[in-house]
């Protein structure tokens, strides 16, 4: 049957999957497989069958599956708005529940910006900079602020007015002389220097993501980086957009990774963890300044789908988030990200492909150096599958691990265990 359209035209079908639960997957031919991927994306952040989410899901069902957002109020979307303020950076005290991807709510807090600066008059703020190396999503106005080399031929057809600045890497693009606060003030003269040249009065927003993902491989940020960045923001009055759809919402060892940052940017955009993949389901977080300038400007949000703020969604996501917020989750993706980065180091750190291991709470990434680091990355892969029926997003030069939260301790061992025996068995007699 090839009716539906794969993404992967040249390759064979993949296998039917027939159930899922907790961490593990269990597919057509009998095998049972353990997703250290988090649901290869890395939304899963409960696993695949959370007792607490599938009940709020059922009552919500016997409720209602949708209501129109505009139209009427949803006791879990108030309660779930709630929720989520709680423990957001000081000064952010207003939800927009803006669709369903993170590219929408990526493309929603872009619009939020613009709008804001049009209904205060001003109207040449139509300008957007990002970060070299970066992703913000599959729309085109999310996808013209990432860079990818396979993305670059839609180039001819991304909106006008984006600019990018150089990636922030401190393992890379830290000079030898440069101290961490150095380099981070560099980052930030960095996005100075584009403003200036663009001109501020053009300059609309910056958007970053607040520690850089699965691209790059999970590169926390210089300290004060953020810090420094937001002084420049507000010197010119731009705002500043922290994507958080991939490291937000517990990810990180803290509700928003920003948190780690000390800084309160103007939009932190939130997803995949929002509703763990239960539903699909996206927000941004901001400040009540932008509610009240289209109170007296255009008076509507210009921004709407027919199925944001999804009924069913908010209700799997007010279960996923009283799961995520409790204090022994955050302690336990903390205890568990540190505890399997010390054994990874202790059993690869000397290792000759070793490069580095680094990132925040269940978030984190081993980089390795070798020849064809990419198609290393894909036997190493590979080599887990087969021998030991684990799932890992191993390419181009790291290793992601994003596991569920819900991941015990044996399940971590266990995981640590097979990665350092198929690290070293494929990098053996290794020549690419
Ligand atoms: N922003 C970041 C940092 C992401 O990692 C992603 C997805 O991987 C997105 C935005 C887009 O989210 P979605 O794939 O749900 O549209």
């Amino acid at each position: 049957m090839k009716a539906a359209l794969g993404k992967f035209p040249n390759d064979p079908p993949r296998p039917y999957m027939e159930r899922a639960e907790g961490m593990y997957l269990f597919p057509e031919d009998g095998g049972k497989i353990m997703d250290m991927s988090g649901g290869w994306n890395s939304p899963s952040v409960l696993g695949y069958s959370h007792p607490e989410v599938l009940s709020a899901m059922r009552e919500q069902m016997d409720r209602f599956c949708h209501m129109d957002h505009d139209l009427w109020r949803h006791r879990q979307r108030d309660e779930l708005a709630e929720l989520l303020l709680s423990r957001a950076p000081k000064g952010l005290n207003r939800v927009y529940f803006a669709g369903n991807s993170g590219s929408e709510a990526v493309e929603a807090a872009m619009k939020l910006s613009y709008q804001v600066h049009w209904d205060e008059g001003k109207r040449g703020k139509t300008w957007y900079i990002s970060r070299e190396q970066s992703y913000h999503g599959a729309t085109l106005q999310a996808m013209s602020m990432s860079e990818r080399n396979i993305l670059e031929f839609y180039g001819p057809i991304f909106p006008p007015h984006r600019a990018r600045i150089p990636q922030h890497h401190p393992l890379y693009h830290r000079k030898d002389d440069e101290s961490l606060d150095d380099y981070a003030h560099r980052g930030a003269g960095d996005l100075e220097k584009k403003i200036l040249e663009i001109g501020p009065e053009k300059v609309c927003a910056f958007i970053g993501e607040t520690m850089l993902g699965g691209l790059v491989g999970d590169v926390p940020p210089a300290p004060n980086y953020w810090k420094y960045v937001k002084a420049v923001c507000d010197k010119y009055d731009v705002h500043l957009i922290l994507d958080e759809v991939y490291c937000g919402l517990g990810r990180s060892g803290k509700v928003y990774c920003c948190e780690w940052d000390d800084v309160t940017p103007d939009f932190v955009v939130v997803g995949k963890a929002l509703a763990a993949a239960y539903v699909p389901l996206s927000a941004v977080v901001l400040n009540d300044s932008v509610e009240k300038i289209i109170a007296k400007g255009q008076g509507r949000i210009q921004h709407g789908h027919t199925h944001q703020g999804h009924s069913l969604g908010v209700a799997a996501a007010l279960a996923v988030q009283r799961v995520v917020h409790r204090e022994e989750t955050l302690a336990h993706i903390n205890a568990m990200g540190d505890y399997m980065r010390t054994r990874l180091a202790g059993e690869l750190g000397e290792h000759p492909f070793y490069h580095d291991l680094r990132g925040r709470g269940l978030a984190f990434s081993l980089e390795y150096e070798c020849p064809q680091q990419h198609q290393f990355g894909l036997a190493f892969h590979r080599a887990l599958m087969e021998k030991h029926s684990i799932l890992i997003s191993a390419k181009w030069h790291r290793i992601c691990f994003t596991p569920a939260y819900v991941i015990t301790r044996e399940q971590a061992d266990q995981a640590i265990d097979a990665v350092v025996d198929t690290f070293k068995q494929v990098s053996e007699n290794w020549d690419g």
